[in-house]
């Protein structure tokens, strides 16, 4: 390791690249330690400069995990190499992840994830596919809102131009990689317009690479496909939420959770990290696999370039697995030795140099595929008001709040009332006993409303008594409904 602290950022070429490094929490500290001893071992050039992020700094009262002193450390830095953290559980707390993603601008998630059979056990010998995860949106926003006792949302804002990134960013690492298939998983059957939206992307985009094939699955169904045949699947772009829960999977069917690394990529900055938590259960046992996070590592050397150094630890690593030394998570029948974390780092260590004998060494680096800004917003497209969804906290017959809203004056009346997205009014169901919050769909005649009459309807509903807890604007958007229908309407 280099004592140089000059940032390739700050000017020149030959600078030794800074590692903004985070050691995390739970397992964190452990599986850093291991890898940065094999990194230091491997001759790679970097500066670590340490960052004192995560649960501690939660406790001094920092609501994100991040002191500000840190993410000055973290822009200056070229890349960020990152252990799990702890996100504590409760309000008033900001998933510290999530913020690093939206902060830095961290559009694409890149987790490759593959089998190392026969050395490791697994059940699909021939997995081999990368999952490309939309990293800023999605529920993974964190935008939730409770009302009122019985009812708590959460809100899955989905972006045009963040489907476009992820979308083009993975036909181009397909291309670039030599891959034939790109998959999209989504739920556009339920959700219409965030999925529908992601899908319709994924269909314009797939146009403009006619060399490679594209299909898409239902998410549950695309989910139980890469359970039951992975090798199957080739690159796989989906939102945030599906991706996480995905690379797990994949990740376990490899062998262990503990064993997939990930890169966060943005148009400035890039973080690395391995796809697994803190692990607390195994905090402070010297058990936990150190392999996910050297996968980063070995993904943020070929970043930097230094594909060579890549290359010595990938093969060094596949030699440690086929020797049969395990930690404990991948042991089996095929294990020859369970060691525990610092060991199974020695072992690479002792093994740099040397390549594995029958898996299929180290490919050259994966071809860099670059973040593309984010495409400007559709102008010029109509946008007309057309009602609005006041969403009302109420006890009580549905009918007698029917008949307020009927007779209160003004150019928005009464088109139907829902409680959780399905009618309960002008139809009859026993939906509405289960919630204490109601949504009055209230529409403009002719669908031209305006602000007005959307501000004097609340005045209205105000003054009648009726205890309004939010509003959602019906618009309409090139003369299409930019609202879902209510299931029974
Ligand atoms: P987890 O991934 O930490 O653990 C799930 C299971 O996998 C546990 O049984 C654990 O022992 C095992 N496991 C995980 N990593 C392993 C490894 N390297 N070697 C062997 N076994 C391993 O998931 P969790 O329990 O849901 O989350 C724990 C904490 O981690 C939570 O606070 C969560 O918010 C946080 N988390 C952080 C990140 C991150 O920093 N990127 C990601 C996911 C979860």
């Amino acid at each position: 390791m280099s004592d140089r602290k000059t940032s390739s950022k700050a000017g020149g070429l030959s600078a030794v690249p800074v590692v903004a490094l985070a050691a995390g929490d739970g397992i964190g500290p452990e599986i850093s330690q291991a890898v940065i001893s094999i990194l230091e071992a491997s001759g790679a050039e970097l500066h670590f400069d340490h960052l004192a992020i995560g649960l501690q700094a939660y406790k001094d009262g920092h609501a994100g995990g991040i002191p500000e002193a840190a993410w000055e450390q973290i822009e200056a830095a070229d890349v960020i190499l990152k252990a799990p953290i702890t996100t504590p559980s409760g309000g008033g707390v900001k998933s510290l992840n999530v913020s690093l993603r939206k902060r830095l601008g961290l559009a694409v998630n890149l987790r490759p994830c593959r089998s190392y059979a026969p050395y490791v056990q697994t059940r699909h010998p021939l997995m081999d596919l990368v999952i490309v995860r939309e990293n800023e949106e999605d529920l993974y926003a964190g935008i939730e809102y409770q009302q009122s006792q019985q009812s708590v949302q959460a809100v899955k804002l989905i972006t045009r131009p963040g489907c476009e990134r992820v979308i083009r960013y993975a036909f181009d690492y397909a291309r670039a990689n030599g891959h034939q298939k790109v998959t999209a998983l989504v739920k556009d059957n339920i959700m219409k317009m965030s999925d529908g939206m992601f899908w319709d992307i994924f269909q314009a985009t797939a146009k403009q690479y006619p060399d490679l094939e594209n299909e898409r699955l239902i998410v549950d169904i695309g989910m139980a496909r890469v359970a039951d045949t992975p090798e199957d699947f080739e690159v796989i772009v989906c939102q945030n939420l599906y991706g996480d829960i995905l690379s797990d999977i994949t990740a376990q069917l490899s062998g262990s959770v503990g064993m997939c690394g990930s890169a966060n990529l943005g148009e400035q900055h890039a973080m690395f990290e391995a796809i697994h938590g803190s692990a607390p259960d195994l905090a402070g046992t010297d058990k936990a696999n150190p392999s996910g996070m050297l996968q980063a590592a070995c993904l943020m050397l070929e970043y930097l370039g230094d594909n060579q150094q890549a290359k010595l630890i990938q093969n060094a690593w596949l030699t440690t697995l086929e020797q049969g030394i395990h930690t404990i998570d991948l042991e089996s029948e095929l294990t020859a030795q369970t060691v525990g974390t610092q060991q199974f780092a020695a072992a690479v260590i002792s093994n740099l140099g040397s390549s594995p004998s029958q898996m299929k060494p180290a490919r050259s680096a994966a071809q860099q595929v670059k973040v593309l800004p984010a495409p400007q917003p559709i102008r010029g497209s109509s946008r007309q008001l057309a009602g609005v969804d006041v969403f009302i906290h109420h006890h009580g017959p549905v009918t007698e709040l029917a008949e307020t809203l009927q007779s209160l004056s003004g150019n928005l009346t009464l088109s139907s009332i829902a409680c959780r997205g399905a009618a309960v009014w002008p139809q009859q169901s026993p939906q509405a006993l289960l919630n204490d919050q109601l949504c009055a769909r209230m529409m403009h005649p002719e669908q031209q409303a305006s602000p007005e009459d959307s501000a004097a309807l609340l005045v209205a509903m105000n003054e009648a008594g009726i205890e309004f807890v939010g509003t959602q604007h019906l618009y309409l958007l090139n003369g299409q409904p930019g609202w879902t229908a209510l299931q029974g309407d």
